[in-house]
């Protein structure tokens, strides 16, 4: 392991050996790298496509791509998130933000590969929802979440050992974030609770913390994983609770570092996570760019911190900047706080509109980027060719109760 590579622990990732693919345990220890800081000969780790990658600069790979794409046909089907490279979107069939991906997938099941451009979390709730004949591949296995990331299989039972320890452990309902790792949706469906999306998941607590009587699960208190952004926008701008009904479950301190007390007392229980794309907007950046283009209308994402939520005019999930974007009125202008490729391609495809992104240093998920067009290529060629590569699977057992707690989200009322 790299001396260079920060030591962070990744969950349930899928490691290659000798070319198939295996579910790792729980909480195996994998370095995260820093992208373009270090040359590590495991920064490709899993990744078995060393030396057959093709050249970023081969002036045949969109052709390369076309050619692949044709042959596999109908027996593959390429999603793309939202925040994909330009390069690699033009080859998707469907595009969406996670959960509406891996239900795409769920309803082509004539589709044997599902080639998932987007990072780790996502391929591995699509192997959930597919069925078992259809295999799932992420063209990069490197393409993680640093937020999913934040919250460990370890890092979360102990969590909850300490609630049982202070008799609270009754009285919580897990719910995590799409952006989590298998490992932490089976435990939160162990434990009765839900997944959510940044769409759904005022619907999400409303249902943990509601009357039984009328179809809530009557908790008192939610433990929200793992992006606590998220879990305070919703709570306090959404239904109306105060700052001091949170408070942050630090992994890394003794009793995450809050005081029993104060855990008895509070509503929501945030654990200490965050997106590394969203987490770098700042209040004075919306100040600047109000400054900077009088009269222009601000949108971020609710993974923002809660101070950027508050200084902007609108807050939606992936899906709502894009409506809202597309709906507004020709000459309205807009600082939109979200990944820069969606970005992007907002102000590409709204030209009548002036779109700009909220910090004036730019910035794409790291991650997100790892899928360029050599490994699509590369994976698509791969397949093509009878060889099956970096597929993710998710093992039984964590993926019925990963997706008892997904089910619960589409029931939600
Ligand atoms: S944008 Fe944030 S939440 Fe999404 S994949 Fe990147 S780090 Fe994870």
């Amino acid at each position: 392991m790299s001396s260079a590579a920060s030591q962070l622990t990744i969950a349930t990732r899928t490691d290659q050996v000798d070319g198939d693919a295996v579910t790792s345990p729980h909480d195996r220890k994998l370095p995260l790298l820093v992208l373009g800081r270090w040359a590590d000969p495991n920064s490709e780790r899993g990744v078995s496509c060393t030396g057959a990658l093709p050249e970023p600069s081969d002036p045949a790979l969109v052709e390369r791509a076309e050619r692949a794409r044709a042959a596999l046909g109908d027996r593959a089907f390429v999603l793309g998130h939202h925040y994909q490279r330009d390069e690699v979107i033009r080859f998707a069939d469907v595009t969406g933000d996670s959960f509406k991906l891996a239900r795409d997938a769920a309803a082509k099941p004539a589709a044997e590969f599902v080639i998932f451009c987007g990072v780790h979390f996502m391929a591995e709730s699509a192997d959930i929802l597919t069925s078992a004949s259809q295999r799932v591949i992420l063209p990069d296995l490197a393409a993680g979440c640093s937020m999913a990331d934040m919250a460990t299989y370890n890092q979360v039972e102990e969590c909850w050992e300490t609630f049982e320890d202070l008799d609270i452990a009754d009285a919580v309902v897990p719910v995590t974030y799409m952006n989590s790792s298998a490992d932490i949706k089976a435990f939160t469906g162990r434990h009765g609770g839900t997944v959510c999306t940044s769409s759904n998941a005022k619907r999400a607590l409303t249902w943990a913390l509601g009357d039984p009587a009328a179809g809530g699960r009557g908790a008192g208190k939610v433990l929200f994983l793992p992006d606590q952004h998220l879990g305070r926008n919703t709570a306090v701008l959404e239904l109306g609770m105060s700052l001091d009904d949170c408070v942050v479950w630090d992994p890394r301190k003794p009793y995450g570092g809050v005081e029993p007390d104060a855990l008895r007392r509070a509503t929501m229980i945030l654990w200490k996570g965050h997106c590394s794309v969203h987490g770098r907007f700042k209040a004075a950046n919306v100040e600047e760019v109000r400054a900077r283009v009088p009269g222009i209308n601000v949108i971020v994402h609710p993974e923002c911190v809660h101070d950027v939520v508050l200084a902007a005019d609108y807050i939606g999930s992936t899906e709502k900047i894009i409506s809202t974007i597309e709906q507004a009125p020709a000459g309205s202008a807009w600082a939109v706080g979200t990944e820069l490729n969606l970005v992007q391609r907002l102000a590409h495809s709204n030209p009548d509109k002036t779109i700009v992104f909220l910090d004036k240093t730019v910035c794409f998920c790291s991650t997100m980027n790892r899928i360029d067009l050599p490994h699509l290529v590369w994976a698509m060629e791969s397949l093509a060719n009878g060889h099956v590569v970096n597929q993710i699977t998710v093992d039984p057992q964590t993926a019925g109760q990963a997706r008892a707690a997904l089910d619960q989200m589409l029931a939600l009322p």
